[in-house]
């Protein structure tokens, strides 16, 4: 039997833990930071507590939720990281240094992205992720558990986190949630709700849902088409809920936020990059006043869509800059290390027969 990561244990459930051995409630604090503040990677390391419970602890929980399986490292410093679960499968997380054009040269914030599945079963036609299918959700713990594990392997601290990984996380929600609780609890990581970023393909009420969520969680829309024409093509998504759909659930979602939301729009050659189609994304992202994120498409094997050239990238930015809108052109952070998420895991749980090849 796998036992439960303590990762995964929220204070209460620590400290109910604790109070069914007879132990005092105030060694929850000093467990959680042992786990949390200072990452330790054995029990045997939470000096302050009696040996006797240290062996509780090792005989009911795993201290961590992922094995670091492999690290890939990029010119520009962007480092990608292998994980591997209880369960054999593979995770991947991406950590992500500073970007001067939006915080300055002298910056050295650091963003990771994080997954929140196994694969992932919405089939974008361009992603890596979607190609082998969805195999299972990830639990609060893993989810939570990248950045505490990035953390350590980096010996740095993350300031800033993106759901943009390897799955869909908004049909994780629940996990999401409990994860996100665990990420911005004052007695776990205490990283800011503002400093977090969930991305979604465009699940309508969970959008909805998420608006109601006190925290300013700041949201990206993974858009790559301004019409549903483009996007029926690109993102089965959009069958369920139409661009019409989507942008209503946005200008709600306005109306309870403070942060400006984002669209992504990987731009892919012939599919969804022209000037027609940069118009009505402007038209799109002035009506729920967002900003716009370009990014030219990142190769993947067995994949058949091409980057545009950068100078035709630059004149669909120009459309929207013409517009008003706030329009960024990403060139993508480690282009040479597969970075496009799901790329490593994909290679790795084919290597070991996990994944059927195509
Ligand atoms: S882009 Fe996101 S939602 Fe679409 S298949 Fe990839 S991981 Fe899933």
């Amino acid at each position: 039997m796998t036992l439960p990561a303590l990762p995964g244990q929220s204070p209460e459930a620590l400290s109910l833990w604790l109070h069914e051995q007879g132990e005092p409630s105030f060694r929850a604090k000093q467990i959680l930071e042992w786990v949390w503040k200072k990452k330790v990677v054995s029990f045997d390391a939470m000096t302050n507590l009696p040996a006797a419970l240290r062996e509780k602890l090792a005989a009911s929980f795993r201290l961590s939720a992922l094995t670091h399986s492999q690290t890939q490292g990029s010119a520009d410093t962007t480092r990608k990281f292998l994980f591997k679960l209880h369960d054999g499968r593979y995770v991947e997380s991406v950590l992500i240094p500073a970007n001067p054009a939006l915080y300055g040269e002298k910056s050295d914030r650091r963003t990771l992205c994080v997954s929140s599945q196994v694969g992932c079963a919405y089939g974008c036609k361009f992603c890596a992720s979607g190609l082998a299918g969805f195999a299972r959700n990830l639990d609060p713990a893993e989810i939570a558990g990248q950045v505490l594990a990035a953390e350590q392997i980096a010996g740095e601290r993350v300031d800033s986190l993106v759901f943009m990984g390897m799955g869909e996380p908004l049909a994780n929600f629940k996990n999401l949630m409990a994860a996100i609780a665990l990420i911005t609890g004052p007695e776990t990581l205490h990283l800011g709700a503002r400093h977090l970023t969930i991305s979604t393909s465009g699940l309508v009420p969970q959008i909805r849902e998420l608006a109601d969520h006190p925290q300013q969680i700041r949201l990206a829309i993974s858009f790559h088409g301004a019409t549903d024409e483009v996007r029926d093509r690109i993102m089965p998504v959009n069958k369920k809920y139409p661009v019409a759909e989507l942008m209503a659930a946005l200008d709600d979602w306005n109306a309870g936020k403070k942060q400006k939301l984002t669209l992504e729009y990987i731009l892919i050659q012939g599919v969804n990059d022209s000037l027609e189609q940069a118009g009505i994304l402007a038209r799109h992202a002035r009506g729920i006043r967002a900003k716009v994120n370009l990014i030219p498409y990142n190769t993947v094997e067995g994949l058949e869509w091409k980057r545009p050239a950068i100078s035709h990238c630059r004149a669909f930015q120009e459309v929207l800059k013409d517009a008003g809108v706030m329009a960024t052109l990403r060139i993508e952070k480690g282009h040479d290390i597969d970075a496009a998420c799901g790329q490593l895991r994909l290679k790795r749980e084919t290597a070991e027969g996990l994944i059927q090849e195509a």
